[in-house]
């Protein structure tokens, strides 16, 4: 099909991942036929159901795990996500204090603890997956973006995780990109390869023995008996002590989450290789990964094979919580995110497109994990991830599980996982209550003013964000 982008630099994008594009995917595993027994199901093969899977298989050898991918593993977000692996278990530092100031000190510590924890789970098992602890950069366009970093990094360094302000001085040692005027670098941070991480733990789940099945959807969860969860597939059944639901965005198996999450699309595009020469003309010799500060960001990090991913800045939601895979190509914003780009690093014009694609993120009105159980303690689940999933669903795995044990642990007792967050409001409000956040976002971002919706929505702990 010929390429409607009105970029020309996009005009040879293939509409896929590239992540997924790139790698050596083994076959799909066949699904599920006939009944089978297990200690814990997990529902969902994203990264928050591959580390159920792998550390309910570490605590107990002998249980039996069964998982239930209803597409391919890492098909969805975690096959298609921008790689950076954040220390917060809040959507970043801010949202944390914002919401929780009393248990900050704890959620910052478990935090970084569960970014390290997964780089040593990785080392052990020699899963390749491009990790690497590179740090970030966060820039900032505008005098109040510039504010808001120095005081971000003043206290994210007061609470356990330290962070450098880069002022204006300063600037020219980071990037030479003159749409920045600061920036705040923060070395606790990694960027990996995000589908060589769903095929890694993958892997070691299936030689921890855990039974997964692809193409195998849950269809419903039935709890009349007492002893057994049946959750039932098109081609066979489950009988479960225990289920972990790690499904995310999509449809819920528990009425009671329908309203927990919004699906918002987020898009990316992928560069050609660059030289080194090329790299250094833009002023970014390190490996770190970048964003900028405003409400409406760009994510932007190098590849291992010295690419740049660009994505981020659009979030757009679809009236009535529509989902569906074509709304993961929409070109208008691909066009936009490559105008950004150029703009951002004219040095870079001639430069190409390799591929452009977008995948759902669950929204939650708290941007950051909701974990609870159902059905007598029997269920559990964990969803809200809203962007920064990728390290955060490690955490989520073991909250599910402490959940499923009856475990009271530091991880449990948390507020964040205690209270549950405020539901997003029925349509037709939920659609033009997201409108009206956007633009007022927007509109901060240019004036570095929060008017008097966002005050409100702000005091009623409700938000919106990708
Ligand atoms: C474009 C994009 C960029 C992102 N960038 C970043 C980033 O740089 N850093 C970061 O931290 N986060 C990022 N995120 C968010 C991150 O990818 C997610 O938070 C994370 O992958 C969520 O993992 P998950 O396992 O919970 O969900 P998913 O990866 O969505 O997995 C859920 C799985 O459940 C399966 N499923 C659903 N229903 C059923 C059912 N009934 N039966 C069986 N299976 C079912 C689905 O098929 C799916 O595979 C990004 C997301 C997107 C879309």
């Amino acid at each position: 099909m010929p390429s409607s982008a009105t970029i020309p630099g996009l005009q040879q994008a293939r509409p896929v991942p590239f992540w997924i594009d790139h790698a050596q995917a083994p076959a799909r595993l066949p699904g599920l036929r006939g009944t089978v027994e297990a200690d814990l199901l997990v529902v969902g093969g994203g990264y928050t159901g591959l580390w159920t899977a792998l550390l309910a298989k570490e605590a107990d050898p002998d249980a039996r795990v069964v998982l239930l991918e209803a597409d391919g593993l890492g098909a969805a977000a975690s096959g298609r996500n921008g790689g950076f692996c954040s220390p917060s278990l809040t959507h970043g530092f801010a949202n944390g204090i914002e919401r929780w100031p009393a248990e900050i000190d704890t959620l910052v510590r478990l935090g970084i603890e569960n970014l390290y924890e997964m780089q040593a789970t990785l080392e052990r098992y020699g899963i390749e997956a491009d990790f690497v602890m590179a740090g970030k950069v966060a820039f900032a366009r505008t005098p109040w973006e510039a504010a808001g970093l120095e005081e971000a990094a003043r206290a994210s360094t007061a609470h356990g995780d330290p962070a450098h302000f880069i002022s204006a001085a300063e600037i020219g040692r980071w990037t030479t990109s003159g749409s920045y005027i600061a920036g705040m670098h923060s070395p606790n941070y990694a960027l990996v390869d995000p589908y060589k991480l769903v095929l890694g733990l993958r892997r070691v789940c299936l030689e921890l023995g855990v039974q997964i099945y692809e193409d195998s959807a849950a269809l419903g969860l039935d709890t009349g008996d007492r002893t057994r969860v049946i959750v039932r597939t098109a081609g066979g059944s489950v009988r479960a002590a225990r289920v972990a639901l790690a499904t995310n965005v999509f449809q819920p198996l528990l009425r009671r989450l329908s309203l927990v999450t919004i699906p918002v699309y987020d898009y990316a595009i992928m560069t050609e290789p660059l030289s080194e020469a090329e790299f250094a003309d833009i002023g970014w010799t390190g490996d770190f990964g970048l964003t900028d500060a405003g409400n409406q960001f760009h994510y932007y990090r190098k590849t291992h094979d010295g690419r740049i991913l660009w994505g981020g800045y659009d979030a757009i939601y679809h009236y009535g919580s529509a989902r569906d895979e074509s709304k993961t190509q929409r070109q208008e914003t691909f066009d936009k995110l490559a105008a950004q780009f150029y703009e951002t690093y004219p040095q870079l014009a001639h430069v190409r497109f390799s591929h452009q694609w977008g995948g759902v993120v669950d929204s939650s009105t708290r941007f950051c994990l909701t974990a609870g159980t159902a059905a007598n303690g029997r269920i559990a689940y964990a969803l809200g991830f809203t962007g920064l999933g990728v390290t955060a669903t490690r955490f989520a795995a073991q909250v599910m599980l402490d959940l499923l044990a009856g475990r009271s642990t530091e991880r449990t007792r948390l507020t964040m996982i205690s209270r549950k967050p405020v539901p997003f409001p029925p349509e037709p409000v939920r659609y033009v209550g997201v409108q009206i956040t956007r633009w007022s976002m927007a509109r901060q971002d240019e004036t570095g003013r929060r008017n008097l919706w966002l005050r409100v929505m702000d005091a009623l702990g409700l938000g919106f964000d990708s």
